[in-house]
């Protein structure tokens, strides 16, 4: 992608302006409609310095953001009453919020705005245009988001990936601009795939090989070593005649996992696979006590499943994230969510507090295994907002959210 996308800059002097921002406000809620307790703010906190930076600036702010699924109708239960609600108390000012999306209640609560407030709108996927695959519905939809605002700017990283009207269609309408949080976002991913600093080490792990079958590709092409733990590295085994056991295996993909070991040894790229396994008999449930053993990864006993890479294994990742200049990981490379199955995936994300250089942590539960195992974010070069958005733009796929704010 060309780097000429417009920053909030670009907009001109935001006095007096409405600008409507997307922002990634998808949070966990727990509790009934109407008493609900947001379990995790990182997403609203993530989109504060871009809402702050408009209102300093003046602008009149508002935001526009989705909650779960709804049907495309109005569903209390995934109202952002909640999040408008923190959302003023980390801007600590007050935060207005409108019963519905483009409605009476939106228009007025826009009209109320007076120069630097700021304005919640109600959940976007109450309305059916916002996800519509028909481009006239979506578009006849981001017509009537426009007519609230002057400019846009598109800060929900998490949704950059999706042809939607309040992410894609909108920017057709209004001038435009990238939020700091997917400017930075999208900073770190090109760094990741433009002329990385080498050596460029991908870690890759979670449950399923097919789920990431497009990053290997692509990342084949790029990195200098691809270390492999996880769910996934069962299918690599029994690619190369290893016995599994019942361990996790997508028999379907064994033919392209055999093609990626060849490809990886054509262009000289090392895939590390893990030389032990930590097994057990029975999947963790947490009604029995796990009892963990340590075997060969090639030998794997046929009545047990892989549940870790072993402790020698660890110590390999680590030693070769130690000399890394670039690291992307993502995927855990154990069930982390049990303590016996979590150390190979401490001592990835260890590895990755240790070295010099930019590491990236990308996916929901590797970000979420980082904060369960105790490690300081701020030891990390990045840790993505965005998973399936980050994942996409490393397949080498095109960003319908960012393409449109790309173009000429
Ligand atoms: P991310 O969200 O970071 O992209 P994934 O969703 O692909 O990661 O995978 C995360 C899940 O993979 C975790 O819940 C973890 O328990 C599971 N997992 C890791 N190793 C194994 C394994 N050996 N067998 C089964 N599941 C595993
Ligand atoms: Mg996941």
């Amino acid at each position: 992608m060309a780097d000429h996308s417009a920053d909030i800059a670009s907009l001109g002097d935001l006095t007096g302006k409405r600008v409507l921002v997307r922002s990634d406000l998808n949070v966990p809620l727990d509790g009934a409609p109407g008493a609900t307790r947001i379990t995790d703010d990182g997403r609203i906190r993530a989109s504060v310095p871009t809402i702050k930076r408009l209102s300093d600036a003046g602008a009149r702010v508002v935001v526009v953001a989705h909650l779960g699924r709804p049907d495309g109708a109005p569903d209390p239960e995934f109202s952002l009453a909640p999040v408008a609600a923190r959302l003023g108390e980390l801007l600590q000012r007050d935060v207005a919020f409108a019963s519905d999306t483009v409605g009476e209640s939106a228009m007025a609560t826009v009209a109320a705005l007076a120069d630097g407030d700021v304005a919640v709108l109600e959940n976007v996927r109450f309305n059916p245009g916002e996800t519509s695959k028909d481009d006239d519905v979506r578009r006849s939809f981001a017509g009537q988001l426009g007519q609230l605002a002057d400019a846009f700017v598109s800060d929900g990283f998490g949704v950059v990936h999706r042809k939607q009207a309040s992410v894609y269609d909108i920017a057709l309408h209004l001038p435009s601009a990238m939020g700091e949080l997917v400017a930075a976002e999208i900073d770190v991913l090109r760094r990741l795939t433009v002329d990385p600093e080498r050596p460029y080490v991908v870690v890759l792990g979670g449950s399923k090989v097919s789920d990431k079958l497009g990053v290997i590709d692509n990342l084949l092409e790029k990195a200098d070593k691809l270390l492999i733990g996880g769910g996934m590295v069962f299918t690599f085994l029994a690619a190369q005649g290893h016995e599994v056991g019942k361990s996790l295996l997508e028999e379907d993909q064994l033919d392209i996992c055999r093609g990626y070991l060849r490809e990886a040894a054509e262009r000289g790229v090392e895939i590390v696979l893990p030389a032990d396994i930590v097994v057990d008999t029975t999947f963790p449930t947490g009604d029995t006590e796990p009892q963990p053993q340590v075997v060969a990864a090639d030998a794997i006993p046929a009545d047990a499943l892989g549940l870790d890479i072993g402790p020698e294994s660890a110590k390999a990742f680590a030693s070769a994230l130690a000399d890394a200049k670039t690291v992307f990981w993502n995927g855990p490379m154990g069930v982390f969510e049990t303590d016996a199955f979590a150390g190979g995936t401490r001592a990835v994300a260890d590895a990755l507090t240790r070295m010099d250089g930019l590491s990236v942590v990308g996916g929901g539960d590797s970000a979420a295994a980082v904060r369960q195992l105790g490690f300081d974010e701020a030891a990390f070069g990045h840790i993505s907002t965005g998973g399936g958005a980050s994942l996409e733009y490393l397949e080498g796929k095109e960003l319908p959210g960012i393409a449109v704010l790309e173009r000429d």
